[in-house]
């Protein structure tokens, strides 16, 4: 490769080459379009000045010499010259934009003779002494490494002294002031004088801005992008057009579309008479773009021709910089602009329409993460916020309410008609009523797959965890966090998306799938193959699956249905029940409630398959915590009460009794199904009942019954025997002759390993990746995230915490293994995973890639999933 490309050499398939500026410059140029011209020193370049002691090579200050001729031939200029200078940019270009990271120096080539012939030429020695100033400071700063605010600093008190407002009001004298003061700055700092010889100027001026690949703020930049930090940044040298020539002059920055919202119409701002960075440094209050079509009307309608000209070639929208010499525009960089989640969904959806992208194309310009994003409620972006405290970004979406430190506490306010934020430490299933009741829930420990974290997804709401941060105090209710105290009942807000913690109620927009968002939804279902379905236990959960376009529901969890506040008390009579009768009792209470969930989930689903799951915890979740209740009976033996000691005694005797040292791998699943019968018969009974009342009021239902944590056929084959037997029962006494399936939640090792014999038995698998993940790996996941598996993260250990994304090494190959030895024994069965994995966009391409039928999620990652699952496919 050449190390030096003039600009008619350059194009866009030599970005890595020539950085991002220096191809889009490259590209511009070979389209026609207005670009001063100039040459691009190459990254590899970069490197050789890197090997060489961090100078240029002399064959590479010969390379630009030689083509320093070329550019004085096209521009009539001559470098050096006292009458007419050629001036330059230098200007820095990395492959992966890193904008305003590293540096650049404008009008280079001016000295106290130049810029004299300079003012002469041009007719206007103001301007010229104006470039003047400008240079000294960017090469002081840039190549000498004086810190800018001296020079800045300089230019204020020289403002102050001779009252002028702004920039534009220094006289010509001031100028010729502040360029001695500058040139004082530079003795006193660099203890040299200003060179003055160009291409003195010029070789050390390249060599800074290679040198600025390694500053600071770049290094950083690359760290936390990602970047590579051997790439290295090419630097372009360019012959200088200035903004800065009076009002007929200007510099500015457009978006082809606007980067915020989408809209279809330019966006930007300008400057008149000003020059480089003074749009962006806050010099002066630049103007929208849209008034330069009063000011200078055919400079604008030019710019509009022009970046229509460049969308229409990139076929994205574009960010644009550029600049007007007396009335002649000029176009010095473009790149594909960063735009919001909301703005990428509208921009793909619009470029299909005008004909510009394919579907495809659109559907890959949209990010599972821009869908995620536009479907929460979100701080509005125009607000500035104070930062409390940081934890763990557990489900996106802003919230702000009141102050609760408890869960019974959230609901009392929320039916009050209060906003209001759960804090607590953890949560448990027995806060869920306050989750529910609250906009958002902030814990002080947990990690991101945390009860409080899962059950916050799952509801679309707001939840940051693990902020360690924060104290409470839950005596006098306040939480304290470095010294900020905050109270119960005051305005609190977080942003789930960020983990971020504010005082007060944040100003917030609200979420809808907007037009475009169905739009490239729709288009992700014609290409996709791999189903989508949600995990809902609940109507509104199930109503909000549907809206969102799932095509069934892979996994309804029961045991939430036991847990309402009116149903413990019964649920935990079953289990304590001593007698035939008592238990028959609770299960004839529970029976019609749960019969009732299910009409309204069916109801919502249309006839789309539902897989309901059996009871799977173990049965001591539903009753009190063992450390409360020894706490209560030691009370109650201070106190009187002795009926209700003998109760609670008794209650503390069962509880400890039903402890388990490994509850996870304990008394649960289909295990608990098959040693009391009564409880899986009970819900059968319930769903079938709901199936039947519907069907016979004419409407469609398609129940799956699934079992699990099943580790051997014959737990699948003896209860499969007694589903049947139930749900046939009812049926037959209904008359109807409705299909269902049975099938098994495949969450261990052993089950996957036994698929084929299970498969024999079953009609569908659905993996619950969640527990496979916690059996395979051996990992508790209640634990080993705060513990060590964040380390593990941080070092490396692991790619990444495999109870988010799929661990497709070990546990993805037992998926895979399972599937296909399932699906050898029977080609129909049908085969889902449920879990959080389901709404992952990387564990949604290991599923595509198995074959699977379909992945559920919870209702709000639907959407995400289904653009995820068709970009699997592309
Ligand atoms: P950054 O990567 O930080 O945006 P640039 O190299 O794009 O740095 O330069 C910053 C600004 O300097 C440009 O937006 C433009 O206003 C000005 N500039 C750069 N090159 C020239 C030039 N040849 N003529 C006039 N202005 C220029
Ligand atoms: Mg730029
Ligand atoms: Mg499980």
């Amino acid at each position: 490769n050449k190390d030096i490309y003039s600009f008619e050499e350059g194009s866009l398939d030599l970005k890595p080459l020539l950085g991002g500026k220096g191809a889009s410059l490259g590209e511009m140029t070979t389209l026609g379009l207005p670009v001063p011209p100039g040459m691009t020193v190459t990254t590899e370049a970069c490197n050789l000045y890197y090997e060489n002691n961090e100078k240029l090579t002399e064959e590479l200050k010969e390379g630009i010499k030689e083509y320093l001729i070329e550019l004085e031939e096209k521009t009539g200029k001559n470098f050096g010259d006292n009458d007419s200078p050629l001036l330059l940019s230098i200007r820095s270009g990395a492959t992966i934009s890193m904008p305003g990271m590293m540096d650049t120096i404008l009008n280079l080539g001016l000295n106290d003779q130049a810029v004299e012939g300079f003012a002469k030429e041009t007719n206007d020695e103001r301007f010229a002494y104006d470039c003047y100033r400008r240079f000294i400071q960017m090469f002081g700063n840039v190549v000498l490494k004086i810190e800018g605010y001296k020079f800045g600093r300089g230019l204020d008190e020289l403002k102050e002294e001779v009252g002028a407002e702004n920039d534009l009001a220094l006289t010509t004298e001031d100028l010729k002031e502040l360029v001695s003061r500058y040139k004082e700055i530079i003795k006193d700092e660099a203890g040299i004088d200003f060179p003055q010889d160009p291409m003195e100027q010029l070789i050390t001026a390249v060599e800074a801005v290679f040198g600025s690949w390694n500053n600071k703020r770049a290094i950083i930049y690359r760290d936390a992008h990602e970047i590579d930090h051997s790439l290295g940044t090419a630097v372009n040298i360019q012959t200088m057009v200035f903004g800065n020539m009076g009002d007929g002059s200007g510099t500015g920055v457009v978006f082809t579309r606007n980067p915020s919202t989408g809209e279809n119409k330019l966006y930007g701002e300008y400057l008149l008479n000003a020059q480089g960075e003074d749009v962006v440094a806050g010099i002066r209050t630049p103007q929208s773009i849209q008034t330069l079509k009063e000011q200078l009307p055919e400079v604008f309608d030019q710019l509009v021709e022009v970046t229509e000209t460049l969308e229409e070639h990139y076929k994205d929208m574009q960010d644009i910089e550029f600049t007007i010499e007396n009335g002649q525009l000029y176009l010095l960089q473009t790149r594909t602009g960063k735009r919001t989640a909301k703005a990428a969904i509208k921009i793909a959806a619009d470029m299909v329409a005008e004909g510009l992208i394919e579907i495809d194309e659109a559907l890959l310009r949209v990010e599972p993460k821009h869908i995620e994003k536009v479907l929460h409620r979100q701080i509005d972006p125009e607000v500035e916020t104070e930062v409390i405290a940081k934890g763990l970004p557990a489900s996106p979406g802003a919230a702000s309410g009141e102050v609760v430190f408890s869960a019974d506490e959230a609901e009392e306010l929320k039916e009050k008609g209060k906003n209001v934020l759960l804090v607590s430490l953890e949560t448990t299933p027995e806060d869920i009523h306050g989750v529910i009741a609250a906009e958002g829930v902030l814990t002080t420990r947990g990690g991101m797959t945390s009860h409080a974290a899962v059950v916050a997804r799952g509801m679309g709401k707001s939840c940051v965890c693990g902020c360690e941060g924060i104290n409470i105090d839950f005596e006098v209710e306040e939480f304290v966090v470095g010294d900020t105290t905050v109270k119960k009942g005051d305005n609190l807000t977080i942003n789930g998306g960020t983990g971020e913690v504010m005082v007060g109620s944040v100003k917030m927009t609200e979420p809808k799938l907007s037009e475009e968002c169905q739009q490239i939804l729709n288009w992700a279902d014609e290409y996709r193959d791999l189903g989508v379905r949600a995990n809902a236990d609940n109507g509104p959960d199930a109503q909000k699956a549907y809206e969102f376009g799932t095509e069934g529901i892979g996994l309804c969890r029961t045991e939430h249905m036991f847990m309402a506040p009116d149903r413990v008390p019964i649920v935990q009579k079953l289990i304590l029940s001593e007698s035939d009768a008592e238990k028959e009792e609770a299960l004839t209470k529970l029976e019609p409630m749960q019969r009732q969930d299910f009409e309204e989930i069916f109801t919502a689903l249309k006839g789309k398959p539902v897989t309901v799951r059996l009871l799977d915890p173990p049965l001591h979740e539903f009753l009190p915590d063992l450390t409360e209740l020894v706490k209560e009976v030691t009370e109650l033996q201070q106190s009187d009460a002795n009926e209700e000691l003998k109760e609670k005694q008794e209650l503390l005797r069962k509880v400890k009794d039903m402890n388990e040292s490994n509850p996870m791998l304990g008394f649960r699943g289909c295990r608990l199904g098959i040693m009391i019968p009564e409880i899986y018969e009970m819900q059968v009974s319930a769903i079938f009942k709901a199936a039947i009342k519907l069907v016979k009021e004419g409407k469609e239902v398609e129940p799956e019954i699934m079992l699990p944590l099943i580790t051997h056929v014959n737990e699948f084959k003896t209860l499969r025997t007694r589903v049947e037997k139930v749900a046939d029962q009812l049926l037959e006494e209904a008359g109807l002759d409705l299909e269902y399936k049975i099938g098994t939640m495949i969450e261990l090792p052993r089950a996957c390993m036994t698929a084929d014999q299970i498969a024999e038995e079953a009609d569908f698998f659905s993996f619950g990746t969640n527990d496979l993940t916690q059996t395979t790996f051996g990992f508790s996941r209640d634990d080993a995230e705060s513990k060590f598996l964040h380390y593990y993260v941080e070092k490396e250990l692991l790619p990444e915490n495999p109870f988010i994304s799929l661990d497709a090494d070990g546990v993805g190959r037992l998926v895979n293994l399972a599937t296909d030895s399932g699906r050898e024994v029977n080609p129909d069965l049908k085969v889902g995973i449920c879990g959080e994995h389901g709404g992952e966009p990387k564990s949604i391409a290991l599923c595509h890639e198995y074959g699977l039928n379909y992945v559920s999620c919870s209702p709000y990652r639907v959407p995400v999933a289904r653009l995820a699952a068709a970009q699997a496919k592309i």
